[in-house]
C-alpha cells in the first residue's frame, strides 16, 4: 500500500485491532504485567526480550500512542513523557551530558529557556543562544568541540519566529550532531522537520495534539536517521557498552530506528519517571484522531483574526508567520505551506494599561496560562509570566508591555473578531 495520508494516521495509525478486540484503544490501567517463570522476566529486564514488566518503563496504551505520533512525524520510534518540559529534558540530557554544550535558538519556550539555562547548567550541560535569524557563519562560530546537539522550536512559543530548519540541520550535520526540533505549534499536520533534515522532535502534546486543555503531555520522535556510529567518539552512550543494561551497545542492538528512544527509555524514563499516564495518553489520541481537522480551522481563525487586526486603528502591530508581509511569512510558506498555528501577537495602543482594559473586556476569548486549546485564549505577558520585568527588560526579552498573546480556538472567526472588535474600542476609553 503506497504511504497513507496524513489524515488517515491521525485517524487510525498506532493501534490496529485484532478479530474481536476493542475499537477503541484500550486503557490498561495496569501498573505491572505478570510472567510465569523468573527467567522470562530477567530477559525482559535485560532488554532481550521485548515484553511490558512495569509501566514507568512502558505501557501498551501509551506505545500505540506513541506509535501514531511516530507516524504522523515519519519518525522510527517515539515515545510519551508527563509533560513537554520532560520530553525536552529527556530528549538533550539523553546525549548532552556533564561537560557537553548545546547550541539552541533564543526564541524558545520560556520554561524551555529556562530548564536549559538555569536547570541543565546546573547539571554541567552548557548553552551558546543564538538568533533564529543568525547567518550560517554566525551559527558556525557557535559550536564547540563538545557541542552534542541542535536545539530550535519550529514555530516558537511566544515569539512566532519560524526556524530555518534546513540551515540548523545543516550546521549540526556539518558539525557531526543532531537537529533537536520542537514541533509543538506546527503539528506534524503543518511540518515535519524530518524531511527538512531535523533528527529527533520533540512536543507539548499538552498543546494542539490535545487540543482540548484536558492532559498534560509530552513526546520525543526519532527519525532515526542520525548515524551515532559514524560520530562515535561524540556519543559513547549510544555507541559504547551500558553497563547499567548488561553491557547493551543502543545503537547497535537496536540500530540506527531504535536506539535513541530505547536508550531515553531505559535509563532515563527507569532513573527520572516522567511517565505519562496511560488515562493521559487515552485522552491525547482523542484529540490526535482530529488534528488535521483541528489545526486548518485554528489557523483560518488566526489569520481571519490577523487580518483583522492589522486593520485596526487601535492595534500598534500585529505578529503572525502566516500573514502576508509578516517577517517570517517567506520562511513559513516554505516549511509549513497549508498554515502555520493558531496564535496570534499583537500590541494594543496605550500599552500596559490599554492591552489590560482590553483583555477585561474580553467575553469569548478567556483569560489563561494556556495556548492551543480548542477555546480562544488569551495571555498579557507583562502582567503574567512576564510581569517582575520592568519596561525596558520586557524589550530585551523581545516582548512589549503592550503585547497581547492570542490563542485562536476553534469558534466562529467572526464571532472571535466582534469579541475583540468591541474590547479593543473599550481599551482606549480610559
Ligand atoms: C508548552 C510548551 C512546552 C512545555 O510543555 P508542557 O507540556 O507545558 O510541559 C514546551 N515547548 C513548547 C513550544 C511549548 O509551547
Amino acid at each position: 500500500m503506497s504511504e497513507q495520508g496524513i489524515g488517515t494516521k491521525c485517524v487510525q495509525a498506532g493501534y490496529t485491532p485484532g478479530n474481536g478486540e476493542p475499537r477503541q484503544i484500550p486503557i490498561i490501567q495496569s501498573t505491572t504485567f505478570k510472567y510465569s517463570t523468573s527467567e522470562q522476566m530477567g530477559r525482559l529486564f535485560d532488554l532481550e526480550e521485548s515484553g511490558y514488566f512495569y509501566t514507568r518503563l512502558q505501557n501498551p496504551t501509551n506505545d500505540a500512542v506513541a506509535a501514531k505520533i511516530a507516524a504522523l512525524e515519519g519518525g522510527t520510534a517515539a515515545m510519551l513523557t508527563s509533560s513537554g518540559q520532560a520530553a525536552n529534558f529527556y530528549a538533550v540530557f539523553n546525549i548532552a551530558s556533564c561537560g557537553d554544550h548545546v547550541v539552541a535558538s533564543s526564541t524558545i519556550y520560556g520554561g524551555t529557556y529556562n530548564l536549559f539555562h538555569v536547570t541543565m547548567r546546573k547539571m554541567g550541560v552548557d548553552f551558546t543562544f543564538v538568533s533564529p535569524n543568525c547567518t550560517p557563519e554566525e551559527l558556525d562560530a557557535a559550536f564547540r568541540p563538545n557541542t552534542k546537539a541542535v536545539f530550535g522550536e519550529t514555530i516558537a512559543n511566544p515569539a512566532l519566529t519560524v526556524l530555518d530548519i534546513e540551515k540548523f540541520a545543516n550546521a549540526a550535520h556539518a558539525h557531526g550532531v543532531p537537529l533537536i526540533v520542537d514541533n509543538t505549534f506546527a503539528t506534524p499536520v503543518n511540518c515535519r522537520p524530518f524531511e527538512w533534515g531535523a533528527d529527533i522532535v520533540t512536543h507539548s502534546t499538552t498543546k494542539y495534539m490535545d487540543g482540548h486543555g484536558a492532559g498534560v503531555g509530552g513526546a520525543i520522535v526519532d527519525s532515526g536517521r542520525f548515524d551515532w556510529f559514524a560520530h562515535a567518539d561524540k556519543f559513547p552512550g549510544l555507541t559504547t557498552p551500558d553497563d547499567s543494561y548488561h553491557g547493551v551497545t543502543y545503537a547497535e542492538k537496536f540500530g540506527l530506528g531504535g536506539a535513541f528512544i530505547t536508550k531515553c527509555t531505559a535509563q532515563l524514563m527507569r532513573d527520572f519517571g516522567s511517565i505519562q499516564s496511560p488515562q493521559n495518553a487515552f485522552i491525547l489520541n482523542l484529540g490526535l484522531e482530529s488534528l488535521h481537522v483541528r489545526m486548518p480551522r485554528h489557523c483560518e481563525n488566526a489569520l481571519a483574526v490577523a487580518k483583522f487586526l492589522k486593520t485596526n486603528p487601535y492595534v500598534s502591530f500585529v505578529t503572525y508567520p502566516g500573514l502576508e508581509g509578516d517577517e517570517y511569512y517567506e520562511t513559513a510558506k516554505k516549511y509549513m505551506p497549508n498554515g502555520t498555528c493558531g496564535v496570534v501577537s499583537f500590541g494594543v495602543k496605550g500599552g500596559r494599561k490599554a492591552a489590560e482594559e482590553f483583555m477585561k473586556h474580553l467575553k469569548l476569548a478567556a483569560i489563561e496560562t494556556h495556548v492551543a486549546d480548542a477555546r480562544t485564549c488569551c495571555l498579557h505577558p507583562a502582567s503574567a509570566t512576564h510581569r517582575q520585568m520592568n519596561d525596558e527588560e520586557l524589550v530585551a526579552a523581545g516582548i512589549t508591555s503592550d503585547l497581547v498573546r492570542l490563542s485562536c480556538g476553534l469558534e466562529d472567526a467572526a464571532d472571535l473578531i466582534a469579541d475583540i472588535s468591541q474590547a479593543l474600542e473599550h481599551s482606549q476609553k480610559l
